[in-house]
């Protein structure tokens, strides 16, 4: 008789950290091992392993590349593991750079902390006081480059839809779950014959009719399935039309400096941008706007979709494999190092700037918006959730002024929002 027993040791009454140990007939895989975010607490929590031998795990299965489901991975040579870690070929193709540069983040935020040169940034609402510097607490870090190259080696590319056997009465299948370019949910199928069972995990999962992405799949039979639900409270309104949104705020910049700051994270959102706007350029409504995507990793994705096409939407598909290049438009600058990106600086003739991260609380959206929000002609365009009391949230609530490591910037340029991404 097949037995399938499931132990959860992260995304369980949260969002993050997702990590779950698959017991299934005496062998144990562990399905992603995501980051703990959104505190300094979690940041110490991902330090802890969880309660597990994992020298001795058959294999580790991924479902997408977001650091919230794979950013711990780095963690599994330490700790004695030599097996394999199975991901979809579109993931396959992300998780050694996403691992990469989670190691460089990590050093260099220790670093930065250990000599007290973190840069920080706050936003301040009306009659708030500006602060002093937060306190940063040094964390060690979790995995070094060397671990994460290791964890590259091991990693086994699995096209959608093929059963792989991973044990001998175990295999695994990916179903695309239409959330980012290689984002799968995964099937694990336990037994043989009459005998066999399976268990789905959802991974996080896309909407059905995104103009970017092909929808969701799923297996038509499961024993059990395990749905992630961090919007399943909320429901997808129709009508929102990102586009329109977007094309209104072009058409409004007015001047020949105009800029339009779009925060956002590098794989999935960034990739959704670049594509709205390769539809406006197609119709005549970029209105000449360089567009300049500030992120080595969304570049990456960017790619990603034209290596792996079947994750697009039919129409873009058909595109990519008659050798077309439906996302690319002349206007469309990649920048692949900080040169380039502080380059952008000088930027005398306006552009839309796309960089990270998403909720504006590191990365180099922080110096562009240290540059140019306290200029008119300036939009700084906002989407999607916000976490409450963070720097989007209070910027895109009336936050007057941002604060840059000891020095206040009057926010003068226009926030906008757009839905629907
Ligand atoms: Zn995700």
């Amino acid at each position: 008789m097949s037995e399938i027993a499931l132990e959860f040791f992260g995304a369980v009454g949260e969002v993050t950290g997702s990590c779950t140990l698959v017991h299934a007939n005496g062998r144990r895989i562990l399905v992603d091992f995501g980051l703990f975010q959104g505190s300094e607490d979690a940041e110490i929590r991902n330090l802890v392993p969880p309660r597990v031998d994992l020298s001795t795990l058959t294999a580790v299965v991924v479902t997408h590349a977001h650091i919230d489901h794979c950013g711990r991975l780095g963690l599994l040579p330490k700790y004695g593991f030599t097996g394999k870690i199975y991901a979809s070929t579109g993931t396959a193709d992300l998780l050694p750079r996403v691992l990469r540069s989670s190691a460089r983040l990590q050093r260099m935020r220790f670093y930065e902390r250990t000599d007290g040169t973190a840069p920080w940034a706050r936003a301040l609402m009306p009659g708030e006081e500006p602060g002093p510097a937060p306190k940063l607490p040094v964390i060690e870090r979790m995995y070094e480059m060397a671990e994460s190259r290791d964890c590259a080696s091991r990693i086994v590319p699995v096209p959608l839809g093929k059963e792989m056997v991973i044990a001998d009465d175990v295999s695994v299948r990916f179903w695309n779950a239409g959330h980012v370019v290689g984002a799968a949910s995964v099937e694990i199928l336990v037994g043989t014959g009459s005998d066999r069972k399976s268990v789905v995990f959802s991974g996080d999962l896309g909407s059905y009719g995104s103009p970017l992405l092909a929808p969701p799949e799923s297996p038509r039979h499961a024993d059990l399935v395990v749905i992630e639900s961090t919007n399943g409270g909320r429901r997808r309104e129709s009508g929102m039309n990102p586009e329109r949104d977007i094309a209104a705020v072009l058409a409004e910049a007015s001047g020949d400096r105009a800029k339009i700051i779009v925060p956002c994270f590098a794989l999935g959102r960034a990739q959704q941008i670049v594509h709205r706007l390769s539809v406006l350029r197609a119709r005549g409504e970029l209105r000449n706007f360089n567009v300049y995507l500030d992120s080595p990793m969304a570049v990456h994705g960017m790619e990603a979709l034209y290596k792996h096409p079947e994750y697009l939407a039919p129409a873009l598909r058909s595109a990519v494999e008659a050798g077309e290049a439906p996302l690319w438009f002349p206007e469309l600058h990649y920048l692949l190092s900080k040169r380039e990106s502080m380059a952008l600086d000088g930027l005398v003739h306006g552009g839309i700037v796309i960089a990270g991260s998403g909720f504006m609380d590191a990365g180099p959206i922080l110096r562009h918006l240290e540059m140019s929000v306290d200029r008119e002609d300036v939009r700084v365009l906002i989407g999607g959730y916000q976490p409450e009391g963070g720097m989007s949230w209070k910027l895109s609530n009336g936050a007057d002024r941002l604060q840059f490591n000891g020095r206040i910037v009057p926010v003068r340029a226009k926030i906008a929002r757009v839905e629907g991404l």
